[in-house]
């Protein structure tokens, strides 16, 4: 089987061909991080249109990369949820169009469930993969209408058990595996029992991490593309993260919640009350930005971060060792997953635990199509799709009552 994957529910146009043998074909990834720049935040209406300017052409580049016609898919896979409804219309519209277009099957896939099971493609199918065409989204108003899919049963005749049987033949994690999802928008615990079969241990109570390091980086007046959060742990890398000693959040709850909003407002008093403007009027942006005191905040900061993400993670082993004693797979994926100290910690962790820590390849942690196609892919062996959409009802009273008549008296 050979599964295209969309993914448009936030700032990156993402398109992958993927064969269910963990075979990466092609990879198009459309970046939109200049069109939101100037606004310090993804504005969903400039989003809508960037991803409608750039779908067709990232479908097309993806399959060029992949040496395929349409007509040679099996099925075609596309986020559903959650993200920015506007954003996630583009995509749907075209994954129907699609299915409609080519009689394949559509396969409705959760963006978070996407981020998990992409740890799954072997370490093999990243080395082998082509790089990803990039290209950049130019705005153009376009119209885009979607609904979102009605289930059905399995369409098309695809022998789903040859899929199962392709990927339990290389699937890089088996199921069960733990999973700590941190992203952008999301902050998640989960205990992967298989696919569909998830068990949530923990959330955030307020921000994500993702959120957290992108505010901070916006406090710090840090480069925000393509994220805030890379360019803040190049800063943290230069500073003492001990110079500050924040108070690491939920250290008296007994559950496996995360909250990062307290951490945001403590760093955000430091640099109000260290980078003051006044205090620094005197200096050149430049001098600003050498501050030892700014990467100190930036270090201090993370460890933090990253020391209450351990510890939560690390009770959670705990809970999911309840559940499946014979756990032995820790998995970390989503956008913070690229966080080499976020990587460090958690390896740490997971050797202390007796467990192996798995890392989707960095750029299969932030937004992409590869992520969708695989996760599409890993439905399609359940059975899980929807046959294609029924072609649109043809123009209803388009054609003259008198014109009826002259055919019946033909
Ligand atoms: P969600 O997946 O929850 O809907 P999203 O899709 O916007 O959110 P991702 O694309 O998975 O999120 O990840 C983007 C996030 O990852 C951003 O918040 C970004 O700052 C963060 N990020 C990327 N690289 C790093 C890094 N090196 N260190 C810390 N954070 C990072
Ligand atoms: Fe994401």
């Amino acid at each position: 089987a050979v599964v295209l994957g969309i993914e448009s529910s936030c700032d990156d146009t993402g398109v992958a061909v993927v064969a269910s043998d963990g075979r990466v074909l092609g990879e198009a990834i459309a970046t939109q991080a200049h069109v939101h720049a100037q606004w310090g935040g993804v504005v969903p209406n400039l989003a809508r249109d960037a991803h409608a300017a750039a779908i067709d052409r990232t479908v097309d580049a993806a399959l060029a990369a992949a040496g395929l016609e349409p007509r040679q898919l099996t099925a075609v896979a596309v986020t559903i949820g959650p993200g920015l409804g506007l954003c996630l219309r583009v995509g749907v519209a075209k994954a129907r169009q699609l299915a409609r277009q080519y009689g394949i099957p559509l396969v409705s896939v959760h963006h978070m469930e996407a981020h998990a099971l992409v740890s799954r493609l072997p370490p093999a199918a990243a080395a082998a993969a082509p790089p990803a065409v990039r290209m950049a989204a130019t705005l153009m108003t376009a119209a885009a209408a979607a609904a979102t899919c009605e289930s059905a049963a399995v369409a098309a005749g695809i022998d789903t058990a040859a899929v199962r049987d392709d990927i339990s033949n290389f699937a890089a994690v088996p199921f069960p595996f733990l999973c700590l999802l941190v992203s952008g928008g999301h902050n998640l615990l989960v205990l992967v029992r298989g696919v569909g079969k998830y068990v949530q241990l923990g959330t955030t109570v307020d921000d994500a991490l993702g959120e957290a390091y992108d505010k901070v980086a916006r406090l710090l007046n840090l480069e925000l593309r393509p994220h805030g959060g890379a360019a803040l742990e190049a800063l943290a890398r230069e500073g003492d993260p001990g110079a500050f000693r924040f108070a690491v959040p939920m250290r008296k709850h007994a559950t496996c919640d995360f909250s990062f909003a307290g951490l945001k407002t403590n760093t955000r008093l430091a640099i109000e009350q260290h980078l003051d403007p006044q205090r620094t009027s005197w200096m050149t942006p430049d001098q600003v930005n050498k501050l030892q005191v700014k990467a100190d905040i930036a270090a201090s900061f993370q460890f933090v971060a990253v020391t209450h993400l351990t510890e939560k993670t690390r009770r959670g082993v705990g809970w999911a060792r309840e559940l499946v004693p014979e756990l032995r797979h820790l998995v970390v994926a989503g956008g913070v997953a690229c966080n080499q100290v976020v990587r460090k910690s958690l390896q740490q962790l997971a050797e202390s635990e007796g467990l192996e820590l798995v890392l989707p390849p960095a750029r299969w942690c932030t937004d992409n199509g590869v992520m969708v196609a695989w996760a599409g892919i890993e439905r399609l062996a359940q059975g899980w799709a929807e046959p294609p959409p029924p072609p649109p009802p043809p123009p209803s009273l388009s054609q003259p009552v008198g014109v009826i008549g002259a055919e019946h008296e033909q």
